[in-house]
């Protein structure tokens, strides 16, 4: 495989052992009783996976990009819910990190996130800011000794278990008025106000956060103030990546139960993967994952050069592709086309057990649930049209 290199492929084939061996086998239970175990975080520390992202001289792999997506992958071939954690935690809170962190930011924040002693948290998104993330109302309000934040987030993954929040506030008007800050998670005055009740991803830890009067010091602003939603958008191209390397884990996984099963079960007396309309949608499952797969790799490929140049938003100067969308664009459609990807295969696969793909006994209908999510979050697929669009366009945000 001339795109990917051997490291790579050790990498994804261990984290696809890890998934078979200390996943697979749970995550039933795990999605039954809504939560993950503390043990999974630690043997995914163990493995290095939580340190992926984080350069060696902070304690992490200092893996690339694609290697990265190809690991992330792999775990959610295991359970959505577990890389959906991974690729939070390594992905844009990380990311953050590395292009905007001070060196003492850096120094500290880094090997904790390498080791697993603190997970990441990106936390945007409030009751009335979903889509329209710059209407956030979170405010950071500066004092003579640091800042104090006031209001609620909403939908945090990893919200509880955190130990660094990533958190986006407002200090002052419209999208320049929003700054990045990092809150270490039991800060006093940060309150859970409890899980909510999800479709999919039972395990995964989605909560709402209340802040009172917290206090932080300056040191936790991340970037210059009013730089928050240059430092979101940025993140947030490698953070829809990785949900896209998400989405595409759990179309395998619904598509390897699909070709099993279609081989296992016989009406009419014969093998369903022998009927004409089983192997059509096996084709067109196969091609979307491979089409899917192809462009996030692709895209992976762009973000290491562009990542270098400095020109991760915005358009690089010469193109030698011609390739239409600019990096933040095609970020977004790798997101948009393997969540798509995901859902619809998910669905088919269900469709190919029939009625026992429809009962909880069976793999398929969790994966259905899970793959809805990535649909939604790290922005919505319309809206992520949109911004493609804008792009094409040449329009500017707010246009
Ligand atoms: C499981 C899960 C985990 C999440 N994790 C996180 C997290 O870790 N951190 C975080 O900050 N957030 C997180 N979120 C929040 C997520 O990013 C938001 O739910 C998402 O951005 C959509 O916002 P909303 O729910 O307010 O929907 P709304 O913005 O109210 O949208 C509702 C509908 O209207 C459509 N719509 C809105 N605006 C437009 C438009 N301009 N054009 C066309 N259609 C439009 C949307 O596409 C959608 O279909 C998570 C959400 C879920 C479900």
């Amino acid at each position: 495989m001339p795109w990917v290199n051997a490291e790579a492929l050790e990498l994804r084939a261990m984290a696809k052992d890890f998934a078979q061996g200390e996943i697979r086998p749970y995550l039933e239970g795990w999605d039954a009783e809504r939560r993950l175990p503390d043990e999974i975080f630690g043997k995914l520390a163990e493995m290095g996976f939580l340190g992926m992202s984080v350069p060696e001289d902070h304690g992490g792999l200092g893996l690339d990009l694609t290697t990265q997506l190809l690991v992330l992958e792999a775990l959610a071939w295991g359970d959505a819910a577990v890389a959906l954690s991974v690729a939070i935690h390594g992905g844009p809170v990380v990311r953050a990190l590395l292009d905007h962190g001070s060196e003492a930011q850096q120094a500290m924040w880094l090997p904790k996130l390498a080791s697993g002693e603190a997970l990441g948290a990106f936390a945007l998104s409030e009751t009335d800011a979903g889509s329209d993330a710059t209407a956030l109302e979170l405010e950071a309000r500066r004092g003579p000794e640091g800042w104090t934040l006031s209001g609620r987030k909403r939908w945090v993954t990893n919200g509880d278990r955190a130990g660094l929040l990533l958190l986006f506030a407002r200090t002052g008007e419209g999208s320049d008025g929003i700054s990045a800050f990092l809150v270490p998670r039991d800060t006093p005055g940060i309150e859970g106000m409890g899980r909510e009740r999800t479709l999919g991803l039972s395990a995964s830890e989605t909560a709402a956060l209340d802040f009172d009067d917290v206090h932080l010091d300056d040191e936790a602003l991340l970037g210059p103030e009013g730089q928050g939603w240059e430092i979101a958008r940025g993140s947030l191209v490698v953070g829809r990546m990785s949900v896209a390397a998400q989405a595409l884990g759990i179309a395998q996984a619904a598509y390897e139960h699909a070709i099993r099963y279609s081989r296992e079960r016989e009406q009419f007396g014969r093998a369903l993967s022998d009927f004409g309309a089983t192997r059509e949608k096996l084709a067109r499952m196969a091609q979307r994952i491979e089409e899917s797969r192809a462009l996030l790799l692709m895209t992976a490929g762009r973000w290491k050069v562009a990542a270098e140049e400095g020109t991760v938003l915005g358009r690089a100067g010469e193109d030698p592709l011609h390739l239409p969308a600019s990096l933040e664009a095609a970020a977004a459609m790798a997101k948009v086309s393997a969540s798509e990807s995901a859902m619809w295969i998910a669905d088919e696969a269900v469709q190919i057990f029939g009625g026992y793909g429809y009962m909880r006994d069976y793999p398929v209908e969790k994966l259905m649930r899970d793959a809805k999510g990535a649909e939604i979050y790290e922005g919505t697929n319309e809206v992520l049209r949109w911004l493609v669009a804008r792009d094409l366009l040449h329009e500017t945000e707010g246009s």
